[in-house]
């Protein structure tokens, strides 16, 4: 590990996730001293642990985009659709769906696009870093992400989305059949055609997460397992003189809030800071020894469905509800995931993995689709570093590296006005 910086500040992070856990390994890389308090034990499970493990800088278009209010409306009348936001009274609710129908415009998307892409390209980088660092072996896989599309009109639809990556500097492309079954011959795919992110990649988001969790423990980071935060004690103009859990209190220079869709509860406990976030649900399904296992991850892109092979094991993921801090099961939804896996793949059709573990995880969904990072303007040691919603794996590296550059004084790199913890 290098050393870049020797300011050598007490940094607290409050969340032990993939955003938190990367915030104090690139703290660490700086020189500070890190502590990092989670609410669970160390067998905790969090949404950066089942996840589907694609880094995508093929998703440049934020979830808040033009279009989507009204597919989500239809989605909402099946109970098996990806998408549902359960009805509920909260005004925090109804705020954040205000705002997400404010940001679905097409200057909004455009102006996001560039962000997510340089944000995404640089983690990416990071990964690799990371790939080749000692103590790191997450499977990192740099073949790329197949759409795969049952349909022409969801072939047309991606097939504009190639045409926008072009421009961007994305690489992308359309693959007829014969393309397609040669990039990935290991698996049957009966579809209509596809699209090829070649710079997308896939890893195990668990090991990744372990590694993370090791490399803080040898390099001198502190995480304390069963650390719930319950307030804060700020002085005036904001500054946060101590952290507070049941046991004790911590000091320090500078507090990073990394509790992904808890941020908003966490904020509350701050005066003047108000996170608008709400938690999207998914599930996923890890089968050990499928009939096929693809070398590629995919999305099937009518069902919403993300695939992920992971060492010998295959995982299946999708559904977002917007339906609270609620972890429960669906199996409706649950349902449709697996139904479509036939869809796509033949060789799965004697499948029955309806008696399979299902795992969910919440994401933190911002109502424009870019995450909080940065320093808070009330506070002035604190950073936020939360509601990555879809793309918290994807961006962790580069969330760790731009925070552990702020809270060093230094210039982060790249452009992050949007991302303003502050901006609602
Ligand atoms: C089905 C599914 C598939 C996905 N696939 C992908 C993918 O392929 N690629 C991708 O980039 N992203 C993916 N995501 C999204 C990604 O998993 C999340 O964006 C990411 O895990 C968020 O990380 P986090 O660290 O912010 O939150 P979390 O992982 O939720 O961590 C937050 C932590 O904060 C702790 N905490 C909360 N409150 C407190 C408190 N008061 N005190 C102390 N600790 C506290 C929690 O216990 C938790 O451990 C997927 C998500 C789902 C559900």
């Amino acid at each position: 590990m290098s050393s870049s910086s020797s300011s050598g500040k007490e940094i607290v992070i409050i969340g032990g996730g993939v955003i938190g856990l990367s915030v104090a390994y690139q703290c660490l890389n700086r020189g500070h001293g890190v502590t990092v308090l989670e609410r669970g034990p160390d067998t905790r499970d969090c949404c950066s642990l089942g996840n589907a493990g694609m880094v995508v800088p093929s998703h440049f278009v934020p979830l808040a985009a033009p279009g989507m209010m009204a597919k989500g409306l239809r989605w909402m009348l099946d109970p098996a659709s990806p998408f549902y936001v359960r009805p509920r009274i909260s005004w925090d609710l109804m705020a954040w769906g205000w705002r997400f129908y404010r940001a679905s415009t097409a200057s909004r998307v455009r102006a996001a696009a560039p962000v997510l892409r340089d944000l995404s390209l640089r983690s990416r980088q990071l990964f690799e870093q990371l790939n080749s660092t000692d103590g790191f072996d997450f499977g990192l896989v740099q073949r790329g992400l197949l759409m795969l599309c049952k349909t022409a009109a969801m072939l047309e639809e991606e097939a504009e989305i190639v045409a926008q990556a072009n421009e961007l500097g994305v690489e992308a492309k359309v693959l007829g059949l014969d393309d397609l079954a040669a990039i990935d011959p290991r698996i049957q795919m009966n579809v209509h055609g596809a699209v090829h992110f070649s710079q997308d990649c896939h890893l195990s988001p668990n090991r990744f997460v372990a590694n993370l969790q090791q490399a803080i423990l040898d390099n001198g980071g502190d995480i304390i397992w069963d650390a719930e935060v319950t307030g804060f004690k700020t002085a005036s103009g904001g500054r946060i003189e101590s952290i507070e859990t049941k046991e004790r209190s911590f000091i320090c220079d500078e507090c990073v809030v990394a509790t992904g869709a808890w941020s908003p509860v966490v904020a509350r406990m701050l005066p003047g800071l108000r996170l608008s976030v709400q938690a999207g649900k998914g599930y996923s399904i890890t089968v050990d020894s499928p009939p096929a296992l693809p070398e590629l991850c995919s999305i099937l892109c009518e069902a919403k469905v993300a695939v992920t092979p992971m060492g010998n094991s295959l995982r299946f993921g999708g559904t977002m509800e917007i339906a609270g801090l609620d972890q429960s099961i669906n199996r409706r939804r649950v349902e449709g995931i697996l139904k479509a896996i036939p869809q796509y793949f033949p060789q799965f059709e004697d499948c029955d993995f309806s008696s399979e573990p299902v795992w969910s995880g919440l994401r933190p969904c911002t109502p424009d689709g870019l995450p909080y990072i940065g320093r808070s303007r009330g506070h002035a040691n604190l950073c936020v570093a939360a509601g990555h919603g879809m793309l918290g794996l994807s961006l962790a590296p580069v969330t760790g590296e731009a925070v552990a550059a702020i809270v060093s004084d230094d210039d982060p790199g790249l452009d992050l006005r949007l991302l303003a913890p502050d901006r609602y």
